[in-house]
């Protein structure tokens, strides 16, 4: 694999001579050119899959002439609105392998793009409420065990013994035990974004923002070109990946999306002293919570009840969190919440994600990843990235094809996804 340019703009050296001149010289983290009449590959979403997506077409399969249009900023879809959650500990194998390898990705990725990532392998535990619960989250840890990733059982005086401001004992819930993945944890989700882009820009990828894609040219069930608001680009090659717009890119070109697009919120307190030192999560309680970096607690849920493509929060959710997270977190009823915000995700039937060719030859897409890509954004790009240079699907991408909706061969993992993302 061609490696990275050496970055060598924050030496201490330049860091002086920035602080010199007033930090108004830094150089621009990506190019921001017009976009040429044609490209051999033209990807749709600036969000982070289809921005891995773009910088591994470059960096692992030497494939450089390739635009990525966003139709607003980069990252500010859901890549920019998440709780950062990485984690694999989902419970099919085919889940596990795609997710183990997006999280092998994450853990050398901020060396190979030369950005700190803030990657924060601080565990994260799943907690079970009922005596159902610990049958179904034994089970669940005990098949992650099987096929290979780290993952162990906690009794609630080490659940206690982890989490001291969980209230283990005396809330409406108790917990009964919990299983944690200490591989698991946050990552510093913009860092993600711009990390990508500035690895693809460098190595030759035209990065177009405020270029909203309108339409395609299809003929003889082959894309020629995609229209946009700032002309038409002509390519025989395009990858989709617009996560909550997925549907309307297929309709647009012609196609059926099995996915269901709604608004899933998170919310934020204001920053306080370090108290939480992990992710918790209760899929009965229905919330989850971590500290970010900043101090701030970081919270979220399910996703909204009703189909939207509404990118904003409400007051009855909020609440509804809220009051979940204090179920297990009494101590923080205090706490002045700071922001809230909504993005639009794309649920499948079986909650895993979509990732291949689709009907229209030439036409790949990367969706389906609903309330849980952040943490597959290298895996994702990566497999698309593979699915179109070779025009045949990776191996670890071929369970997660289209074609299962016809054969019947789900991945279901609506239990490990749901309130965990
Ligand atoms: C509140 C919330 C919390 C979440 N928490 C987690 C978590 O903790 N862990 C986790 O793993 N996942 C989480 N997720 C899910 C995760 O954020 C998404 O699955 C992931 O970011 C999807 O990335 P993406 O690149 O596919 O989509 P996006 O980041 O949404 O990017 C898609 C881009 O496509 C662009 N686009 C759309 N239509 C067009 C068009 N016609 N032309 C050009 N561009 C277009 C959009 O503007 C957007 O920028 C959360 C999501 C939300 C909303």
């Amino acid at each position: 694999m061609p490696t990275l340019p050496v970055t060598r703009t924050h030496s201490a050296l330049q860091l002086l001579k920035h602080a010199v001149g007033g930090h108004r010289n830094w150089p621009q983290f990506w190019r921001s050119p017009e976009p040429k009449p044609a490209y051999d590959v033209v990807i749709i979403g600036g969000g982070g899959h289809g921005l891995a997506t773009a910088y591994y077409l470059a960096s692992k399969h030497g494939i450089r002439n390739v635009a990525l249009l966003e139709k607003g900023w980069l990252g500010g879809g859901n890549t920019g609105r998440n709780t950062t959650i990485v984690r694999s500990n989902y419970f099919y194998p085919q889940s596990t392998d795609l997710y183990d390898h997006s999280l092998r990705l994450y853990e050398g990725l901020s060396l190979e793009l030369n950005i700190n990532l803030m990657l924060s392998q601080m565990g994260i535990l799943t907690l079970a409420n009922s005596r159902h619960d610990v049958e179904m989250l034994q089970r669940w840890s005990n098949a992650i065990q099987v096929q290979g990733i780290a993952c162990e059982w906690l009794e609630p005086e080490q659940v206690q013994a982890e989490v001291p401001a969980l209230d283990v004992f005396g809330m409406r819930y108790p917990v009964k035990g919990a299983f944690m993945q200490r591989r698991g944890g946050t990552a510093r989700h913009d860092a993600v974004a711009w990390g990508y882009a500035r690895g693809a820009s460098q190595l030759g990828v035209d990065i177009i923002q405020n270029c909203e894609v309108s339409g395609f040219e299809i003929s003889d069930n082959r894309v020629r070109a995609v229209h946009t608001n700032r002309g038409t680009i002509r390519t025989d090659k395009v990858g989709i990946a617009v996560a909550g717009h997925s549907t309307v890119l297929a309709t647009l070109a012609g196609f059926k999306l099995p996915l269901s697009s709604m608004t899933l919120q998170a919310y934020v307190s204001e920053p306080v002293k370090p108290a939480l030192d992990r992710v918790i999560n209760s899929p009965m309680v229905h919330a989850y919570i971590s500290q970010s970096d900043r101090g701030e607690m970081v919270m979220g849920a399910g996703a909204d009840a009703y189909y939207s493509y509404g990118q904003r929060g409400n007051l009855p959710t909020l609440e509804d969190g809220v009051r979940s997270i204090l179920e297990m977190f009494p101590r923080f009823s205090r706490l002045k919440m700071m922001r809230q915000w909504g993005g639009v995700v794309d649920i499948s039937p079986d909650t895993s994600p979509i990732i291949g060719k689709t009907p229209v030859t030439g036409m790949y897409i990367n969706c389906g990843w609903g309330t849980g890509g952040f943490k597959a954004i290298p895996a994702g790009g990566d497999l698309l990235a593979s699915t179109i240079a070779h025009d045949k699907p990776h191996p670890l991408a071929e369970p997660f094809s289209l074609e299962r909706f016809h054969t019947g061969r789900l991945v279901d993992e609506g239990a490990a996804a749901g309130v965990s993302h």
